[in-house]
Parts: structure tokens; C-alpha cells; sequence
């Protein structure tokens, strides 16, 4: 079968042996994959030392049908079945169930957890607890809903849990991107006031055909944030930049809360934190990656229903991935971009 395979610092489109699926596994054939921005970054290699000899099956957003199942798979999906690969990066091939995370619904953080990768190619074989059934009226174009989504939702979910009550305002830094197009929707959706804050007038356009209250550029959005809304409730960064973790904090007001979601590369080095400040604005930080099984159940049925629309920018035959992630890197892109397979 047809892959994308990241070989040394290349990604090349290669043949490879089609998988057979092990205990548990379902064996997709698969439609559509989404290019998310984090797949820039693996084949960069630049988020940890990763070991530049292995070879990487890449991508870990996709669409496809359920064409074999492994002995025990039948008990979650059967043949015929069309699923999305949910959980993104983390946790969609494996967690145990019974650690102490597992069990509070944070497979992310389980020991045994392996990430998913592998959805640029013509198959691949999943634990089948993984996946998601998609209903008819969610199309292949809202494949990125499996990570880009499902990421965002999770953590807005978060603003709940952590005080943040519809009605208050939340900033959203990254506002146009693939995870920010979503984030503006979703927030809205919950009844929040959304600020999205990004780079140029083209993107904040597009921020503001997303619905967001505000759409500001990242050089006056601080300013403008604490003059005239007295800063924001909740930050949630989507950027994959430290200047926009910065911002993000410096957006918030007292009792603020910030979730760090986007992840930039280690070689910008970490973000400023004045203790004292911390103190006195009384701020909560915290991450949020990926999401569960459960959440990307909920995220399936609102696409359903029509709340919530992935913008797709671009639309590629699976052999154009490495000029896709290329333009990616350069910013091309308002939303996302998909591999047809
Ligand atoms: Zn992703
Ligand atoms: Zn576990």
C-alpha cells in the first residue's frame, strides 16, 4: 500500500506492507486524512531529540471504513463501519484502562499510552476502543475534527470545570489557525464573549467569519484587552509560538485562567513567569492536549447537528503531503488542509 513515511529528515510517499490487524485492532481503509500543524513539527523533529534514523508513519487525523477486525475487535466496531480516528496525537492507540489517570478520564497521561500515527496512507490498523462511528451528515471534510477538534473542544471544556462560565470572555490567541477556526466556533456554541486574536487582516477576517466577538491582531490585542474589557476571563493559546504563550498571559485578568494549548518547537526555549505576578492576579496556568473517546462522541454528534464546520483550505492527493506541510509551516493556510487517499 501507498505511505507517507518520514525517512531520515525526508517525507517520502513509498510502498509499504499493508497491516494486519492484531487483538483488538480493526483494519481501516481510509478515505481522507487531515494534515495537522503538529505533523510539521515530527517531521522537523524539533519538539524532542527524537531519533533521526527511525522511520515515522505520519498523520493521525482520518476518515475510513472498517474493513477487517482482529479477534476481539467485534466487541466496539464492526466490518462496514465508517470511523473517525479520534484522540489525535495522544492516547488513539493505546491506554491500559485501570491506572489511576485512565480511570479519571485522562488516558493522555497513562504510562502505556501510545500515540497514533500513520493515517497518510491507504491503511491502517487501530485499537478499535478508539474509534468513533461517524453518522452520514459528518462528510470526509470534517476530518480534522479527530485532533484539530477534538483538541480545542477539550480544552474549552476546561474553562467549565475551572469557573470560567459562559458570559465571560475568553481570548482565543491563534484565533485563525486549525485548532483557532474551531476554537471561535465551539466558544460561541458554549455562550462565551470570544476574542481571537491572530496576525494580519486577512486572518482576522477570517476570525471574525468564524463569529468571534472581537478579532484583534496580536500587536494591540493586549492593550485593547485590558483598556477596554478589563482583560479577559480565560486565554486559551493555540499558536504554536512562546510569544503567543506570553500573550496569552499578559490577556488575562485577575483570577484569570490560562490554558496552553499549541506547542512550539523546543528551540525557542521556555516562557517568563513573574512569581509576583502570578500572586497577585491570582492566575491558574494549565495545559490541555488532545481529548477522549467520550468528548469526541459529543464533538461528532454536534458536527451532526450542524453547530460546528471545519474549513477546509485545501484539498491534495495523498502524494502532495511534503508540499502540503511545507506550506503549512509558511503559514498558507486560514484553517485546515486534507489528503484525499
Ligand atoms: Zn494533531
Ligand atoms: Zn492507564
Amino acid at each position: 500500500m501507498r505511505a507517507a513515511i518520514l525517512s531520515g529528515d525526508k517525507l517520502v510517499i513509498k510502498d509499504v506492507p499493508k497491516p494486519a490487524p492484531r487483538y483488538e485492532e480493526a483494519l481501516i481503509k481510509l478515505t481522507v486524512a487531515g494534515v495537522c500543524h503538529s505533523d510539521v513539527h515530527i517531521v522537523k523533529r524539533d519538539w524532542w531529540k527524537m531519533p533521526s534514523t527511525a522511520e515515522i508513519p505520519i498523520g493521525h487525523e482520518g476518515i475510513g471504513i472498517v474493513e477487517e477486525l482482529g479477534p476481539g475487535a467485534e466487541r466496539f466496531v464492526q466490518k462496514g463501519d465508517r470511523v473517525i480516528l479520534g484522540l489525535g496525537g495522544f492516547a488513539g492507540a493505546y491506554w491500559c484502562g485501570a491506572c489511576e489517570y485512565c480511570l479519571n478520564g485522562r488516558p493522555r497521561l497513562c504510562r502505556l499510552q501510545r500515540p497514533l500515527s500513520g493515517t497518510y496512507a491507504e491503511y491502517i490498523s487501530v485499537w478499535a476502543k478508539a474509534l468513533v462511528k461517524l453518522p452520514d451528515q459528518v462528510n470526509d471534510n470534517e476530518v480534522p475534527l479527530a485532533c484539530g477538534g477534538l483538541t480545542t473542544y477539550s480544552a474549552i471544556k476546561k474553562l467549565f470545570k475551572y469557573g470560567v462560565t459562559p458570559g465571560k470572555t475568553v481570548a482565543i490567541v491563534g484565533a485563525a489557525g486549525g485548532l483557532g477556526h474551531y476554537a471561535t466556533q465551539i466558544a460561541k456554541l458554549f455562550g462565551y464573549v470570544v476574542v481571537g486574536v491572530d496576525i494580519g487582516r486577512e486572518r482576522l477576517e477570517f476570525v471574525k467569519s468564524m463569529g468571534a466577538d472581537y478579532a484583534l491582531d496580536a500587536s494591540e490585542a493586549a492593550q485593547f484587552v485590558r483598556d477596554k474589557l478589563g482583560g479577559a476571563h480565560a486565554s486559551i493559546v493555540l499558536s504554536p509560538r512562546v510569544a503567543g504563550f506570553e500573550l496569552g498571559l499578559a490577556l488575562l485578568r485577575r483570577s484569570g485562567v490560562f490554558i496552553g494549548v499549541g506547542m512550539p518547537a523546543a528551540s525557542e526555549g521556555g516562557i517568563t513567569l513573574m512569581p509576583l505576578d502570578i500572586l497577585n492576579r491570582d492566575l491558574l496556568i494549565m495545559s490541555s492536549g488532545a481529548g477522549t473517546v467520550d468528548e469526541m462522541t459529543e464533538l461528532v454528534q454536534i458536527a451532526a447537528a450542524g453547530k460546528i464546520k471545519s474549513h477546509i483550505a485545501k484539498v491534495a492527493p495523498l502524494e502532495q503531503a511534503p508540499e502540503i506541510l511545507e506550506e503549512l509551516e509558511q503559514g498558507k493556510y486560514t484553517g485546515r488542509a486534507i489528503l484525499k487517499i
